[in-house]
């Protein structure tokens, strides 16, 4: 039997995370609602726009069972937009809705408007194999709780840290063929 993942599928690119995590094993399930999030052992949520995805949660009622259901210890993976969801705070200016699920902050758009995207390998701790990263108007964290751990970093910022059960990337693991995050995600779900 496969396990069934979850993508939050209010917004940005949650059919590659889907087709991602049917590569890696699991049954992908799209989630529009909190009775989506009934029975899932994963849940991703994608790259985007965070300020439309944030509006777009509240809008549907997902706030509080997201906050409730990945608090309560599903396994997340979030990336680019949906890392900054997972987060406690930007360093913008401006509100948005987030989370709060993952002890962060992070600066959206870090790396430029000029060189808004590029690929590059990454190192990431324990991982023999670097790993080829694609960062689109990226993000990185720029302040880490206590209990973050720093899986990668580009210049001195994490740019994919892991809280527990929460895993959150600035790239998007999605757009290359290798599953390695997502394989990961899926056996956090395992050790639960
Ligand atoms: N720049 C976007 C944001 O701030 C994230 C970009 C992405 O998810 N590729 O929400």
């Amino acid at each position: 039997m496969t396990v069934r993942a979850g993508v939050l599928a209010l917004q940005g690119d949650f059919r590659e995370h889907a087709a991602a995590l049917s590569a890696a094993g699991a049954t992908p399930v799209l989630v529009r609602t909190a009775a989506d999030l009934d029975g899932l052992a994963a849940l991703v949520v994608p790259g985007g726009e965070s300020t439309t995805m944030g509006a777009l949660a509240e809008r549907f009622g997902l706030v509080a069972p997201l906050r409730e259901a990945i608090g309560g210890g599903l396994p997340t993976l979030g990336t680019c937009a949906g890392l900054i969801f997972l987060a406690r705070a930007t360093t913008g200016p401006r509100p948005q809705v987030q989370l709060g699920v993952l002890d962060a902050v992070v600066e959206r758009n870090a790396f430029g408007r000029q060189v808004d995207s590029f690929e590059t390998d990454l190192r990431v701790a324990g991982w023999a194999e670097p790993l080829r990263a694609v960062f689109i108007r990226a993000p990185r964290v720029e302040r880490t709780g206590e209990g973050v751990e720093v899986l990668a970093a580009m210049d001195g910022h994490p740019v994919m840290v892991r809280q527990d059960k929460v895993l959150g990337t600035a790239f998007h693991p999605e757009l290359t063929g290798d599953r390695r995050v997502h394989t990961l995600l899926l056996e956090m779900a395992g050790e639960r």
